[in-house]
């Protein structure tokens, strides 16, 4: 039968481009369909308050994009795309003008971080070590040979406990916990559960080892370079097309989907059988987020005074108040004092917003689906450490689980990354399969957030998923 390409690809975020990249680059033909008008998924940036405050709508700190092999091995720099490294990646302040701070250099870091600074140095030194080995392995489907296993094996004694148990057991002053810990929430998992370790010694080490850069004039400036890329490689992009049925997609050898299970399953329909469909249909969405973008007059008055220099502040207090607004999340409960994770990418990125103005992100995890408008407790937490932040608030935007499940379907609930990080799933996505991304149906792959490694702008999924259509049906 003849087809019009080798491959489709079901949305462009960061993992459907990177699967289209992969395909192309092996010379094969294929079409990017994007129900938006604009490309991207999460890597979009708009002007959301005021004219010349250029807002990243979902991803903006990105050390998984840094970091991506995948990202490396493309001509990106070529096309646009440049890094911005603020001068400390993150800081945390506690109660008063106290606080720690993620410095790139592991010693500068350890050394403020006082009785702790040896447990800091042991546990980090060893992983910043290893990491060139550790991070493709850690970025790579479990189902593949693993890379390096006893590596991974010793990475995963320590990722798989709960990081209340681990940093409690590892550090003694608050100011160590609370700085892993606010990391470790990065898994929207209350932090008592097992692998919530795993976030925080990652997104750790990647401050030492890659920074947590934004990009000069926002995420869709990576959009763009990739989709550059892409259409240099002969591929194409369509965008406003929607895909709702199987019809709606032109003839192709393989179709891959940057999209939800749940949308694959209904979009590929009676082509799947009826017990993968239930599978999929089972697949367990996390909480949701509520965003808050803000356009301010000048920057955030931060008491701890690192936090003035640092791309992102994790703004929650200790560990034990973290873990307890996560845990709220999960009981259905949004937190009274949520953990806001703040990034303020004009610190470091001047073209963000007019002259000693600044843009800030700010957002924190609710329950699924949540309708209580959380801006007065965001507002709340920055306040408490940074007195005099509603001064310098010129405008403000908000977005509710239920906004962003309409801005983009993938986030079913207001779930940002693609599936909960819970159980088996962390690492089985979206099913236990042998090849996480091929599904029974010939030639339908799934290729987004909701497969291997999972969240994060790094296209990791979508050049696995690639990998694997390339290596059956596209050989
Ligand atoms: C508020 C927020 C903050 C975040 N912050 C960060 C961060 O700072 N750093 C980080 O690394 N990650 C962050 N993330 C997560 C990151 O954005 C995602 O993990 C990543 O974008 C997932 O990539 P993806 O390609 O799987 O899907 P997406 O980026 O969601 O892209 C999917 C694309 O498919 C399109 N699509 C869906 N269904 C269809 C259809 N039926 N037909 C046609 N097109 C379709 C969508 O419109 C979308 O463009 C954040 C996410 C959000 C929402």
């Amino acid at each position: 039968m003849l087809t019009e390409y080798d491959a489709v690809v079901v949305g462009s975020g960061p993992n459907g481009l990177a699967a289209a990249i992969e395909i192309a680059r092996q010379g094969r033909s294929v079409l990017v369909l994007e129900r938006a008008t604009e490309i991207g998924g999460g890597m979009r940036t708009a002007e959301l308050t005021l004219p010349g405050f250029h807002h990243d709508v979902c991803a903006t700190v990105l050390p998984f994009g840094v970091g991506s092999p995948f990202f490396r091995s493309l001509p990106l720099e070529r096309l646009g795309l440049e890094w911005v490294q603020p001068e400390i990646p993150l800081a945390h302040p506690l109660e008063g003008q106290d606080g720690a701070a993620l410095y790139r250099s592991l010693g500068e870091t350890a050394s403020l971080l006082g009785v702790d600074a040896g447990s800091y140095e042991a546990v980090f030194g060893k992983l910043v070590s290893v990491w060139d080995e550790l991070e493709l392995a850690l970025l790579s489907p479990m189902q593949r040979a693993p890379l390096h296993p006893v590596m991974l094996a010793g990475f995963a004694r320590l990722g798989l406990q709960p990081a209340t148990s681990l940093l409690r057991r590892i550090f003694t002053s608050e100011a160590a916990r609370a700085l892993v810990a606010g990391s470790a929430a990065h898994s929207i998992l209350p932090l008592e559960k097992p692998w919530t370790s795993t976030f925080g010694l990652i997104l750790t080490t990647l401050g030492h080892t890659r920074g947590w850069p934004s990009v000069r004039g926002g995420t869709r400036r990576l959009a763009e370079a990739l989709a550059a890329h892409l259409v240099e490689l002969g591929g194409e992009i369509a965008t406003d097309r929607d895909v709702t049925v199987f019809g709606d997609i032109p003839s192709a050898r393989v179709v891959l989907f940057d999209t939800s299970p749940g949308a694959l399953a209904r979009i590929v329909g009676d082509r799947l059988p009826e017990r993968f469909s239930g599978r999929l249909a089972r697949f367990e969405h996390g909480p949701g987020a509520f965003k808050l973008d803000f356009a301010l007059a000048g920057p955030i008055p931060w008491a701890f005074l690192p936090a003035r220099r640092a791309g992102t502040v994790h703004v929650g207090g200790s560990l034990a108040e973290i873990a307890e607004s996560e845990r709220s999340v999960w009981r259905g409960v949004p937190p009274e004092r949520p953990f806001v994770i703040v990034a303020q990418p004009s610190v470091a990125d001047t073209s963000r917003a007019p002259d000693g103005m600044h843009v800030v992100w700010a957002y924190c995890h609710v329950p699924s689906g949540s309708s209580i408008d959380m801006t007065k407790s965001i507002e709340d937490q920055i306040e408490r450490f940074a007195p005099g932040f509603r001064d310098v608030i010129l405008h403000r935007s908000a977005m509710s689980p239920a906004d962003f499940e309409r801005y983009n379907p993938n986030y079913v609930g207001g779930d940002i990354a693609g599936g909960a990080h819970s159980g088996l799933q962390i690492v089985l996505r979206p099913t236990s399969r042998l090849v996480p991304y091929r599904t029974p149906a010939e030639g339908v792959y799934l290729c987004s957030a909701s497969t291997p490694p999972g969240a994060g702008v790094h296209g990791m999924s979508g050049f696995w998923a690639a990998r694997a259509a390339l290596a059956k049906e596209l050989r």
